[in-house]
């Protein structure tokens, strides 16, 4: 099935503002199955927004818009729907009384402008708005092609995420004749950048596959977002297993989680799956280790056992290095292993590195973390090949070896 993405505003053409939108709805149609053949950006005027509908009705099946909903002058998404359907506008009682109880809820009066806001193309179906005054539009057309279905929600993003989750996307999936359900699996990986991982499973991340494999990467955690489609969850369960399998063979330690679990919750459990605890102290990243660690410890709950025994900030210029700090984190808090992170230094090609050590009664662990990712991203992305060196460590299970390797991110 084949859909368009349209646009709408003024704001968006002029390039005074991003067209997040689109993106995000493309993702969304991809996941359902649904591909997608073009994106639209269209200015508030009537004559280029019939155009535009025009032109996609008669080639998609599918058409969904954003924007122009409003209750203003320049919000013209409404009469160009109607237009293009060739019908009246008329009021609906039903979505007035939305409008109007929107506004009573916060004691305001309703600006005479926001009846707009009720009107609806003839034929058209309703898409509540549970975070806004502005309704969607379900409406059937006619395109040269044959049949065509648009949606038209508002602009303001969360409220047309939240629309096509409860609505949209549930009707789209719908009018598959093969796919009553989605099921999806997101798998964390950390240790390798974006194009790494996905050189490492050629052949999955590819437009139209079924399931279909997506991915992103925020602050050096990567995600593989696995969608399938199928008759019900046990049968999109059945298409997930050997993608993931795949995967996991392919990347091995570089997986450390799944859905919403964080790499420092996958560091806590390895630690008390160790059968002990974990300190730190820190220079380089200012605490943010041992602040991740104690959030993984609180979503634990006390009744998990092992775990975080605390951590300790060092002025970068307190003049130690990470052998010693993770001595010191171990001695400190009377823990297991001492996990130190040393201050930023010149490594020999000239670039800035953090030494980060990991020690026990019978050894240690080290890497030279290279700082990458500018200013903002550095600390995170060296707190996190921290956690990092803990986990694979202690899944290892050579945690008592001295086992020197410089790691570059
Ligand atoms: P409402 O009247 O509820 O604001 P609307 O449908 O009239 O909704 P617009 O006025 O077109 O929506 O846009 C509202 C806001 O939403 C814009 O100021 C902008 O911040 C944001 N927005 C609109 N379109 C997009 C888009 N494609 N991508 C990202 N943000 C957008």
């Amino acid at each position: 099935m084949r859909a368009e993405i349209i646009a709408i505003g003024d704001e968006l053409v002029t390039g005074q503002r991003l067209d997040t939108n689109s993106r995000w709805l493309a993702a969304e149609l991809g996941v359902l199955g649904v591909d997608v053949a073009c994106h639209t950006t269209v200015a508030d005027t009537l004559e280029a927004g019939v155009a535009a509908f025009q032109a996609a009705a008669n080639q998609a099946r599918i058409v969904v818009a954003t924007g122009g909903l409003g209750p203003t002058a320049d919000d013209l998404t409404r009469d160009v729907l109607a237009t293009l359907a060739g019908v009246p506008l008329d009021l609906s009682t039903v979505a007035l009384a939305a409008v109007e109880a929107r506004f009573a809820s916060r004691n305001a009066p309703m600006p005479e402008s926001n009846r707009r806001q009720a009107m609806f193309p003839r034929g058209s179906r309703i898409v509540a708005n549970p975070d806004g005054t502005a309704p969607g539009i379900d409406l059937d057309v006619h395109g040269a092609g044959g049949p065509c279905r648009i949606f038209a929600l508002p602009g303001v993003p969360s409220e047309m995420r939240t629309m096509w989750q409860a609505t949209v996307g549930p009707a789209i999936l719908a009018m598959q004749p093969e796919a009553a359900t989605v099921v999806q699996r997101r798998i964390k990986c950390f240790g390798a950048g974006e194009s790494a991982i996905e050189a490492m499973v050629p052949g999955l991340i590819a437009r139209g596959r079924d399931p279909l494999v997506g991915i992103t990467a925020h602050e050096a955690t990567i995600t593989l977002r696995i969608a399938a489609r199928g008759r019900n969850a046990v049968a999109c369960e059945a298409k997930i297993a050997p993608t993931e399998a795949a995967i996991r063979a392919q990347l091995g330690p570089l997986v450390y989680g799944v859905e919403d679990e964080e790499l420092e919750d996958a560091t806590l459990a390895a630690v008390a799956g160790a059968g002990g605890t974990l300190a730190t102290v820190e220079m380089a990243t200012a605490g943010r280790v041992g602040a991740l660690l104690a959030q993984a410890a609180s979503r634990r709950g006390p009744e998990m056992d092992g775990g975080f025994a605390g951590g300790t900030v060092l002025p970068e210029d307190a003049g130690h290095d990470a052998v010693v700090l993770a001595a010191r984190a171990r001695r400190e808090h009377g823990a297991t292993w001492g996990l130190g992170v040393g201050a930023v230094r010149v490594g020999p090609d000239g670039r800035p590195v953090v030494d980060i050590v990991l020690e026990s009664e019978a050894g240690a662990s080290q890497v030279s973390h290279v700082l990458g990712g500018g200013p903002a991203l550095a600390p995170v992305r060296a707190a996190k090949a921290a956690l990092d060196l803990v986990r694979r460590t202690l899944l290892a299970g050579d945690s008592m070896a001295a086992r020197p390797r410089a790691v570059r991110r």
